[in-house]
């Protein structure tokens, strides 16, 4: 009887970032609103909606039905802080 072994899928290496990648902010726990600032400081306020029918370029920075915000202005992208999920684990596989 052989040892099976399982090979290890790599993550995808995501090393080379697209041209024209969006600006891609980790979101706040209960943040609704973009504080992204602009050239002269002033803190953009749009309104962060929950984006499901990204483009296959954002599919590759964040997966698959991922979740995701986008602000409604000036387009920067926010995903959930998953550090900070309200579980009692730390560790998940
Ligand atoms: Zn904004």
């Amino acid at each position: 009887m052989s040892e099976t072994t399982t090979p290890v899928a790599p993550e995808a290496a995501a090393a080379a970032e697209p041209p024209a990648a969006p600006k891609v902010k980790i979101k706040k726990l209960r943040q609704r609103a973009c504080d992204e600032k602009d050239d002269k400081g002033k803190v953009c306020c749009g309104h962060l909606k929950r984006w499901y029918d990204y483009p296959p370029m954002i599919e590759a920075l964040i997966g698959k039905k991922a979740e995701i915000y986008r602000c409604e202005f000036c387009r920067t992208l926010y995903t959930p802080d998953l550090s900070e999920l309200p579980r009692s684990f730390t560790l998940r596989y």
